[in-house]
């Protein structure tokens, strides 16, 4: 006689989660986040509607569209292992300034998909004067024509520099720990996690959205994964990226294995039952992790924000796909007035 297969029980983690996170909007702690980390492919499933229904309750159906550009791409002094923009690695991606009034191009063809953030970034360090004044330059023109709000990545900051960004009205700062605390000298050796902090700190301090995320499938254990997610609810960012490793050749992370789309997946679940209410975007290397499908699954697992176009060195999804994905789903894209 064949017996019917058994449905696998509800490991009691995920109830747990449904109890704190989904009816009390508290977050999971480092142990559990691990716990759900190591959860079977036979749980993704249940894990991922969970983690959707936590996002529909605490962020509200509303997906925030935004656009990236490179003011300054390549050439940076850091060693960050994973990235093709370092000037260290044998990486094909050479140094390049954009002009103003490309930048307020840029500007006008993100506002048109329906975005609300347009964020400059720059591969440096940190800013120096001629960057600053760039910029400034590029803030104001930008404010003067579109209808966006502005955020910045332009590495680590000084005091003054902060404050300058703020008096600009730069909306939200980008500055990823990329990792957790325990992980970050294995992948960065030029500067240490705890300046990466700092920065943070004194962006959140001058009245700055948060912007904080980082990568995932570094060669980070899962307990490292669970600890970075922990790291990053202590900051309580307004936003988080969640990149996944993409193995750029030349880099000293180019040989390093694409993470399985079960355990980008999980992670998507678990950080957002770790932040249940921060905005959690998609980012990079999401393509090659996750394939087409991935994105439907992301957004129905979870994430609440989408880059929209071409990533910094590598290509994206063509924007359209993304907001037709969104239409589909029937999940608005935030407006503007929601986020001034
Ligand atoms: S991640 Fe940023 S700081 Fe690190 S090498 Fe790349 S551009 Fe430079």
């Amino acid at each position: 006689m064949t017996q019917a297969p058994v449905a696998p029980t509800t490991p009691h983690i995920l109830s747990t989660a449904r109890e704190q996170v989904l009816e009390r909007g508290e977050g999971l702690t480092e142990r559990q986040t691990l716990e759900v980390l190591r959860l079977g492919d036979e749980h993704l499933e249940d894990l991922l509607a969970l983690a959707h229904d936590v996002r529909m309750k605490w962020c509200g159906p509303e997906v925030e569209v935004e656009g990236i550009i490179s003011l300054k791409t390549g050439g940076c002094p850091e060693d960050c292992h994973f990235c093709s923009q370092s000037g260290l690695f044998q990486s094909p991606v050479r140094a390049a300034w954009l002009d103003i009034p490309s930048l307020v191009e840029a500007a006008k063809q993100t506002a048109k998909t329906g975005a609300t953030e347009f964020c400059i970034v720059a591969a440096v360090r940190g800013p120096d004067e001629r960057l600053m004044a760039q910029v400034a330059a590029g803030v104001e023109a930008i404010r003067n024509e579109v209808d966006i709000q502005v955020a910045c990545s332009l590495g680590m900051l000084t005091q003054e520099q902060v404050d300058q960004l703020a008096a600009m009205g730069v909306h939200r700062y980008n500055h990823n720990l990329e990792t957790s605390r325990s992980h970050f000298p294995n992948v960065v050796t030029t500067h240490t996690w705890e300046e990466r902090w700092d920065t943070l700190r004194m962006v959140r301090a001058a009245g700055m959205e948060v912007c904080c995320g980082g990568i995932l499938g570094m060669g980070e254990t899962l307990e490292q994964r669970a600890e970075f997610a922990a790291n990053l609810a202590e900051l309580e960012p307004d936003e988080v990226p969640l990149n996944f490793l993409n193995p750029r050749p030349g880099t000293p992370f180019g040989d390093l294995e694409v993470l399985p789309a079960a355990d980008a997946l999980r992670a998507v679940a678990a950080f957002r039952l770790a932040l249940p209410r921060t905005i959690l975007r998609f980012a990079g290397g999401r393509e090659i992790t996750l394939g087409d499908l991935g994105a439907k699954q992301g957004i129905l697992g979870g994430i609440n924000a989408v880059i929209v176009g071409n990533y910094l060195t590598t290509l994206g999804r063509p924007a359209e796909a993304d907001l037709d994905l969104l239409g589909e789903l029937k999940m608005p894209i935030k407006a503007l007035n929601e986020t001034l």
